[in-house]
């Protein structure tokens, strides 16, 4: 079997050293293309050495350089690149079968849409990039014949759960709804007075789940389950009221699809990305992902419980954005992107997210999309607002 080439968007991340983890264990199947980081050049750098990818893709010229020298000391034979368009390079060129697009937040769009585009094997961990861009990335998928499998673990949970020709239309397969769940993140036990004053290391302290900073923010605030909401309407084209949230804390059911015939699919696992990577790598195969068998005596229950919306406005706003559609999710998340990077660097308190994602989207009209500029320019406008707000506030 001749080795698949991989490119990794994001491969100092959570998910991309994940993915490396998973791609190590089947060296005679996956050979790494390229990998992206933006910081943490000194990871970036002893991923080249163990993975040798022929391209590795960086922020700036300046940081490009350096890793080239140090690189070059070191033996390696790999080319560093920097700059979006080196991004969307590495994720579209010829020699390429498969894309992680693990980049987080808008970043990741372009590259992401590049690797579609170009008719990969795309494995989509960057929600943002489909919750902004909807309806244009999933008609590129259509037109490029790109494979899109998920990673985000509910979005891979329901695809596991779902029947082959979902794409036909949920009714036309019996499916009813789709039970998207949620762990609730660090606070969901939390009075509602006490979450104005919760500080970024308890939110980024998630209880199941080892992730990036911006991701474990949104879980601690339920937008990234608004998010998902979204994800999954593209995805498998249902419409939001056809996606219920349901809290689960024990993160063991990943998700769950419900048939017309009473019928409830679930997929469970261990709370490790290793495991939807895997999956998505190998589909339709199953691989090795190093994550141990689940233990169902050791977890003991399994508890379900209904989101509680106003200790967690975020994830009614994201479901307001997805029936308003065409722009208003792109304006969500950019929105979005701006408080939580604010909350972060101490800027603002945690309980001011979604005042500053309602004000934003209160002084927007959704528009229908026409295109990628279109999206953008709404991205765009949805900060300016969001960083006013900001500077009105202080
Ligand atoms: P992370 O912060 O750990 O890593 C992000 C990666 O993106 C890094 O490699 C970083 O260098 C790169 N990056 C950041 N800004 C960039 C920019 N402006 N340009 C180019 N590259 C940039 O994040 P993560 O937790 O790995 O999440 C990545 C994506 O996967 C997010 O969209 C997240 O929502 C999604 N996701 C993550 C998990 C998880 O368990 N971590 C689960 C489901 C979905
Ligand atoms: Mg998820």
């Amino acid at each position: 079997m001749s080795k698949a080439w991989i490119t990794i968007l994001g491969a100092t991340g959570s998910i991309g050293v994940s993915t490396l983890d998973v791609i190590a264990r089947h060296a005679d199947r996956y050979a790494v293309y390229a990998l992206t980081g933006f910081s943490r050049m000194l990871e970036l750098e002893a991923q080249c050495l163990i993975h040798q990818p022929l391209f590795a893709v960086v922020a700036d010229q300046a940081q490009a350089c350096a890793l080239q020298q140090s690189l070059r000391q070191a033996g390696s034979k790999t080319e560093v690149l920097w700059g979006e368009e080196a991004l969307a390079r590495v994720a579209g060129d010829s020699q390429v079968e498969v894309v992680m697009a693990a980049i987080v937040g808008a970043a990741g769009l372009r590259p992401t849409l590049a690797a579609v585009q170009a008719g990969k094997r795309v494995l989509l961990a960057n929600k943002e990039a489909l919750v902004m861009s909807g309806a244009l990335f999933m008609q590129a998928v259509r037109d490029s014949g790109a494979v899109l499998l998920p990673i985000d673990s509910e979005h891979n949970a329901i695809f596991q759960c779902m029947p082959a020709d979902y794409q036909a239309g949920l009714g036309k397969v019996g499916v009813r709804r789709i039970l998207l769940t949620a762990s609730g993140g660090p606070f969901r036990d939390m009075r509602a007075e006490d979450l104005a004053s919760v500080t970024p290391k308890q939110a980024c302290a998630h209880p199941n789940w080892s992730m990036g900073q911006k991701i474990s923010v949104d879980s601690a605030s339920m937008m990234n389950k608004g998010l998902e909401l979204i994800e999954a309407c593209w995805l498998f084209d249902a419409r939001p009221d056809q996606i219920e949230v349901v809290v689960h804390p024990q993160s063991v059911v990943h998700s769950l699809v419900d048939y017309v015939d009473g019928s409830v699919i679930a997929q469970l696992g261990n709370p490790d990305m290793r495991t939807p990577i895997a999956h998505a790598l190998a589909w339709p195969e199953r691989i090795d992902s190093g994550v141990s068998a689940l233990d169902l005596l050791a977890t003991g229950s399994l508890d379900f419980r209904a989101p509680d919306l106003k200790l967690f406005p975020c994830l009614g706003l994201a479901r307001q954005a997805a029936e308003a559609g065409g722009t208003a999710c792109a304006q969500l998340n950019a929105a979005n992107e701006v408080a939580v990077e604010a909350f972060l660097a101490g800027r603002i308190g945690f309980t001011d997210i979604p005042v500053i994602i309602e004000a934003t989207l209160n002084r927007m009209t959704p528009e229908p999309v026409e295109d990628l500029n279109h999206i953008m320019a709404a991205d765009a406008l949805a900060r300016e607002h969001a960083q006013r707000w900001l500077a009105n506030r202080h």
